[in-house]
């Protein structure tokens, strides 16, 4: 199959269309609608085997993950998912892994309304980097550098589930057959939090969405924001598996540092905390509160009002 019957086949045509896209696939570029009154918010996420994901992980699970994981970031702005670009890049041409791969893909572009308006496809080790388009109305875009002294910090779902379940895919952690379907799935097929995001815009002061750990996104938060941040680790959403299947210490230790979560953290200030809660209630996302920003450069954990040392169970890349 050379690479045009390849992008014909199992990429074009593929996305819902969306009037804002003039031209898609097949061209040397695709040409999209702006429109003025909004910005257009543009992120990019590589994936490459053995470094963010296993060359076992089902090739459905990739397709979907490769733009969850871009999606997310588009959330953690507040803007509306509309174009992507895919750049692939496969050892060899393989039909049925290319058929799994392009419907993950796709359940999730249809889903969030993503169309797929150009890439490029080559041969090499397998990586998958998408570039995702959204937009967002001018001056409404959450960003990491708006949070201030005394404003609430939030996250919505629950934390540490699919570091566990990365864990329990290395060997390193045994769990119940049921529960480990559930962390598996949780690692494999996270849930970009588009509409929150969306709901968070004019009430939120600033956002960021949990890739690396809460740990370390929050702390590049409170860099750009120039302020401190105290978390209760008490106040920490774990899911029941995740209490279950690990000891307490070890479950706030996937929470804090575990990472691939793709929740969003935000702060409000307390004029905005009813009206946000009432906001966020409607999209059906969960959400807690989980601490508050201070003045001072740096992060403390707390637990019962005495301060608080994480395990480590963060994956580190290099
Ligand atoms: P060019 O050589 O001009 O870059 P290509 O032959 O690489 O064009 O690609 C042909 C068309 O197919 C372009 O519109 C490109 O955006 C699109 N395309 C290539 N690879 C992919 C892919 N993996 N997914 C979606 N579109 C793709
Ligand atoms: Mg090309």
């Amino acid at each position: 199959m050379k690479e045009f019957q390849l992008i014909e086949r199992f990429f074009t045509g593929r996305s819902s269309p969306r009037r804002d896209v003039s031209l898609g696939i097949g061209d040397d570029c695709a040409l999209v609608e702006a429109t003025d009154n909004k910005s257009i918010a543009i992120s990019c996420d590589t994936l490459v085997e053995g470094v963010h994901f296993y060359k076992e992980i089902p090739a459905h699970a990739l397709g979907y993950k490769s733009l969850a994981v871009n999606l997310s970031d588009l959330a953690a702005m507040g803007a509306e998912p509309a174009w992507m670009t895919l750049a692939l890049t496969l050892p060899e041409v393989n039909e049925s892994w290319l058929s799994e791969f392009s419907d993950g893909l796709f359940e999730a572009a249809q889903y969030y309304g993503v169309s797929l308006v150009g890439g490029d496809t080559t041969r090499g080790p397998r990586s998958i980097t998408i570039t995702i388009n959204g937009k967002v109305t001018k001056d409404e875009a959450l960003t990491r550098s708006g949070a201030r002294n005394g404003d609430w910090i939030y996250v919505t779902g629950t934390l540490g589930d699919s570091a566990l379940g990365l864990d329990i895919l290395r060997g390193k952690v045994e769990v119940n057959a049921a529960d480990k379907a559930y962390f598996i799935k949780r690692h494999y097929y996270p849930t970009p939090r588009v509409l929150a995001g969306q709901s968070l815009r004019q009430l939120a002061t600033s956002a960021i969405d949990l890739s690396d750990g809460l740990v370390s996104d929050i702390n590049h938060l409170i860099k750009s924001s120039h302020v401190g941040a105290i978390i209760d680790v008490d106040a920490l959403p774990l899911s029941l598996a995740l209490k279950n299947a690990v000891p307490i210490d070890e479950a706030l230790g996937y929470a804090l540092t575990g990472g691939e979560d793709y929740e969003l953290l935000f702060t409000v200030p307390e004029a905005q905390k009813g009206a946000l809660e009432t906001s966020l209630a409607h999209t059906g996302v969960t959400f807690s509160k989980v601490g508050q920003i201070t003045t001072g450069e740096q992060l403390k954990l707390q637990s019962n009002g005495a301060a608080f040392e994480a395990i480590n169970c963060g994956f580190e890349h290099f």
